[in-house]
């Protein structure tokens, strides 16, 4: 197993965000999470990565069967899960190619040759369609919404994660760039076999670029349904209404 979510019980501020919640991924697996605004999917995705600001009331998370629960998200990054922010911020001053460079380093552990660098950078700037001067620029500042997807996209594919988790990646994002976003990932998932991904959305066009093994739909602090690519595209189509419907007539 990649990634082990037992039981998770989070409150931020005495309000109860997760509840009992359960996730197993295994090498290889891609996962999608679809639920309403506020059902707690981008509190699970920092959890994960190690945010403390949320209170764990219990349960534990375990990536390749160690609790991460208590270590910080350097750390956690270092093991090789990766998040792709809902809304990736800016950072004035922090020139993003240094930013890439001291990443990928303090990831592997070896200092990084310019040249080798660059030219890892040239290559994955032009799969994305990234203007080469965001390279030079301070970290996203000025950038759209598309243009800081495409950013953390780039960071993925120079840090090499084992798990993937992608919360909305789909907004912000132009169809075109999408596209190309998508077949980026695709491609790192067929050179990196072993590798995980967790999708988050509310749209089922990602799902159909991305193709999950699992859609989970989540509501109020859990799962409440898994199924298959047709379960999203029946979300799409009815909502999610008549996933309480269900709950109440037990
Ligand atoms: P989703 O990503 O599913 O739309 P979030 O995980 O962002 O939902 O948020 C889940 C709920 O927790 C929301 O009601 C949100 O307002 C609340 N929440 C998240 N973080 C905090 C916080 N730091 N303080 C108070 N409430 C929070
Ligand atoms: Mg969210």
């Amino acid at each position: 197993m990649l990634l082990s979510i037992s039981n998770l019980s989070i409150d931020v501020n005495d309000k109860e965000i997760l509840k009992d919640f359960n996730l197993d991924i295994k090498e290889g697996e891609i996962h999608a999470i679809m639920g309403p605004n506020g059902t707690g999917k981008s509190t699970l995705s920092k959890v994960i990565m190690g945010n403390k600001n949320y209170n764990i009331k219990s349960g534990d998370i375990l990536f390749e069967n160690k609790s991460i629960l208590s270590m910080k998200t350097d750390e956690i990054a270092r093991l090789g899960i990766f998040l792709s922010m809902q809304n990736p911020i800016s950072i004035e001053g922090v020139k993003n190619s240094e930013f890439l460079k001291t990443a990928l380093s303090s990831k592997t552990g070896e200092n990084v040759r310019i040249y080798d660098f660059m030219k890892i950078i040239d290559k994955n700037i032009k799969d994305l369609d990234i203007k080469e001067e965001m390279i030079h620029r301070s970290i996203n500042v000025g950038a759209s919404g598309g243009e800081r997807k495409k950013n953390e996209i780039l960071q993925m594919k120079i840090l090499k994660p084992k798990l993937i988790i992608l919360d909305e990646l789909d907004s912000g994002l132009d169809i075109d760039s999408l596209k190309k976003v998508c077949k980026n990932i695709n491609e790192y998932k067929k050179e990196n076999k072993d590798s995980s991904i967790l999708i988050i959305t509310h749209y089922p066009r990602i799902l159909e670029y991305i193709k999950p093994d699992y859609v989970h739909i989540m509501m109020n602090g859990n799962i409440k349904k898994t199924g298959d690519l047709s379960f999203a595209l029946k979300v799409e189509k009815d909502g999610y209404k008549w996933l309480n419907d269900i709950d109440e007539k037990k």
